[in-house]
């Protein structure tokens, strides 16, 4: 499950226009701010430092440390940046084992980051098994193939100040390196080679969610986004009812939520909590928290956040209960339900649909492009 609460988390787009030469090489920060680290390879593999030297070592793995402004191997003294890489086989940084080459420089805060450096389509296969799951369809993984490399040329070059393009956690997309890759992953990418999605020549923002309960939901009531684009605005999905948390509850002490609220608001023992208005999607649009020091209104979604968006899955509230010291909640769906629904995409994908009919399902009126690489 944890693949998939990964990417109940918001990807943040900027909107670039589309661009057919991307570069086909791609810099990912997979360990940042290390005073140390263990490389090695599947093969013999070699690190060579910033003046040329060069040490030939066999299968297995080495310690690089960085102390009193040296970088040291043993006992010689490295120059950095240093290169690690093997001719015959994958390289090893900390226990994830990489395509491509490991590049180690120095940071602002002597210390040291290691950037994998290696095709951007491999990139990808460490990626799609990651964000999605290697148990669904080979066209819903192929429809999370085209986001994410959507997602990567668009925010190419987000972490350019620390010397690498995408970092590979949540707050971009996350990448497992070789270590990650199955079978039908890299089936997904190499059938999908080079497309992405784009709107009116631009990118399109392929923000995605674990499963949306019965309606995908327009930014407008999520993020307060004002100018929302047509093919983002919300549609209905019957393709994700038995989605794990399809419908869910859950049961908070009243002190808990009181205390969580209060970082925000000045808040007292709380009497109700009630959802108030309707989103398109069927989501509340804020929730009233009647207390002992008055009425709060709060937006639902922030009120999600706030409190624990674990528990809380959604802020498409079917009821919300009082009982005694407790507050039960039960609602539908899981994640900010924006852009397309993974649940739903497996399920289109069991149903027989191609990736192509899965993105033009969720992400309506958008077209899938081919870049090529320079
Ligand atoms: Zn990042
Ligand atoms: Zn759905």
């Amino acid at each position: 499950m944890k693949k998939i609460v990964l990417s109940v988390l918001v990807l943040f787009f900027a909107s670039y226009v589309y661009c057919a030469d991307v570069s086909q090489i791609i810099r990912v920060g997979v360990i940042t701010d290390t005073p140390s680290v263990n490389v090695g390879g599947s093969a013999s593999f070699s690190i060579i430092d910033n003046s040329g030297k060069r040490y030939n070592l066999s299968q297995g793995m080495t310690k690089l440390a960085y102390s009193g402004g040296q970088m040291l191997l043993g006992k010689n003294k490295l120059a950095l940046p240093i290169r690690v890489e093997s001719a015959k086989g994958l390289v090893y940084a900390g226990k994830t084992a990489y395509r491509g080459y490991i590049l180690i420089s120095k940071t602002a805060n002597n210390k040291v980051n290691v950037v994998n450096i290696l095709r951007f389509e491999d990139y990808l296969k460490g990626v799609v098994p990651k964000e999605s799951s290697a148990k669904w369809p080979l066209e819903t993984l192929k429809a999370q193939a085209v986001i994410s490399r959507t997602y990567a040329i668009a925010n190419m070059g987000k972490h350019r100040a620390q010397g690498f393009d995408l970092c590979d956690g949540t707050h971009c997309q996350v990448f497992g390196g070789a270590s990650a890759e199955v079978p039908i992953g890299n089936e997904a990418v190499v059938e999908t080679a080079g497309e992405v999605l784009t709107y009116k020549d631009r990118y399109a923002q392929t923000v995605f969610h674990a499963n949306c309960g019965g309606h995908t939901e327009s930014p407008k009531y999520v993020w307060g986004w004002t100018d929302i684009p047509e093919y983002l605005e919300g549609v209905r999905c019957k393709y994700c009812s038995d989605a794990p948390y399809s419908a869910w509850e859950t049961a908070l002490d009243e002190s808990f939520i009181r205390q969580k609220l209060s970082k925000t608001a000045d808040i007292g023992e709380i009497q109700s909590i009630s959802p108030s208005g309707q989103t398109p999607g069927g989501s509340a649009i804020d929730v009233i928290i009647k207390h002992s020091k008055g009425e709060t209104i709060m937006n639902a979604y922030k009120f999600r956040l706030t409190i624990d968006a674990w528990r809380i899955k959604s802020n498409t509230f079917k009821g919300i209960k009082k009982q005694n010291d407790k507050f039960f909640f039960v609602g539908n769906g899981w994640g900010h339900k924006v852009g397309l629904c993974q649940w739903g995409a497996r399920g289109m994908g069991l149903d027989g649909k191609n990736y192509a009919q899965i993105l033009s399902y969720y992400y309506p009126k958008t077209k899938i492009e081919k870049v090529s690489y320079k």
